[in-house]
């Protein structure tokens, strides 16, 4: 773990932010937001259960200055977060986000204890930490498009994840979520990327209600 006065700001603010437009509002107070020096520049984030989630500390000193990192350190914070929101973590099962091609990660990758077991979570749960993540984006009329784009980048780059965080599969899901879609009342056709975010948007909700 390290510390750094004006990134750990940064991560509480944004995690803060995030987390009021979440069920655990209330318990933010709980929450514990740690930087990490993961061994491995790949992970992002992690969360290990009892609202407590490692951010790389890369990416926290990279999100000070740049907005593309900004915003990815968002994403992450979204995902880890649904992660815990949706009770996917308990003492032996921890979640990543990655940015590179992982093969197999070890205790010492993470920088953690040998005696603390790692056991990554399904893909299916993986997938639902991002339809919870851009769920919070969604209430807080963040563009859904720079999460998509986000994706597209790691595909671009031919980050292709892993088996646990395919990116195509993220991708597919992220757009289908994201794309435009017909309102309900009337027939008129809002299209995201050409209305201000106070028009009527998708609701994620109604979206995994279909699911
Ligand atoms: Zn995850």
């Amino acid at each position: 773990m390290v510390t750094n006065d004006r990134i750990e700001h940064l991560l509480r603010d944004e995690a803060a932010r995030i987390l009021a437009v979440t069920e655990d509002r209330p318990e933010i107070s709980r929450y514990r937001i740690y930087l990490s020096d993961f061994p491995r520049a790949d992970i992002l984030g992690m969360s290990i259960g009892h609202r407590r989630i490692y951010i790389s500390y890369r990416l926290g000193r990279r999100a000070l200055n740049s907005d593309r990192h900004l915003w990815l350190l968002r994403q992450t914070l979204a995902h880890e977060i649904g992660h815990e929101i949706a009770g996917h973590a308990d003492q032996t099962q921890i979640s990543f986000n990655r940015s590179s091609p992982v093969r197999g990660l070890t205790n010492r990758d993470l920088g953690l204890p040998w005696y603390v077991i790692y056991q990554p979570y399904s893909l299916e749960k993986e997938l639902q930490a991002d339809l919870e993540g851009m769920k919070y984006w969604d209430r807080l009329q963040w563009d859904c498009s720079i999460w998509v784009g986000i994706l597209e980048d790691f595909k671009r780059q031919n980050y292709v994840g892993d088996s646990l965080h395919p990116t195509q599969k993220r991708l597919q899901q992220a757009s289908r979520v994201c794309r435009p879609q017909t309102e309900v009342k009337g027939a008129r056709e809002v299209k995201l990327g050409q209305t201000p975010f106070s028009v009527s948007r998708p609701s994620l909700l109604s979206y995994q209600v279909r699911q």
